[in-house]
């Protein structure tokens, strides 16, 4: 995506802050994510929900059109990307869960150099 030309610093700043999100979920896709936090049983595209209890498999993990990764419960517990997963599994808010999810991927994840 070529961004606008903005001088605005916030903007920037931002834009910065989606980049280094971006870059972390490069090297810390969410099956990895999901392996690192013990549950690694749960990422497939048709598994247990690992937030209720579930007895047949209504959790879906996969890759979209676009390369990201996202999850999903169809019993209701929600759906989004890395950060979310970590936010619900830990119970953190969304800032400590973005820190935490830039940390992890800076210790564990993979550098993706050609
Ligand atoms: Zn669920």
């Amino acid at each position: 995506m070529n961004a606008l030309i903005d001088n605005d610093p916030e903007d920037s700043r931002r834009r910065e802050f989606r980049q280094q999100i971006d870059a972390a979920k490069a090297r810390l896709p969410l099956p990895h994510l999901m392996e690192l936090l013990d549950d690694g049983d749960h990422a497939h595209t048709s598994a247990c929900c690992p937030f209720h209890f579930d007895e047949h498999p209504s959790f879906s993990v996969f890759e979209t059109a676009d390369g990201h990764w996202r999850w999903n419960c169809f019993a209701g517990c929600g759906s989004g990307d890395e950060i979310d997963y970590l936010l619900l599994r830990e119970e953190l808010t969304k800032a400590e869960a973005i820190a935490e999810y830039l940390r992890l991927a800076d210790e564990f994840g993979e550098d993706k150099e050609p």
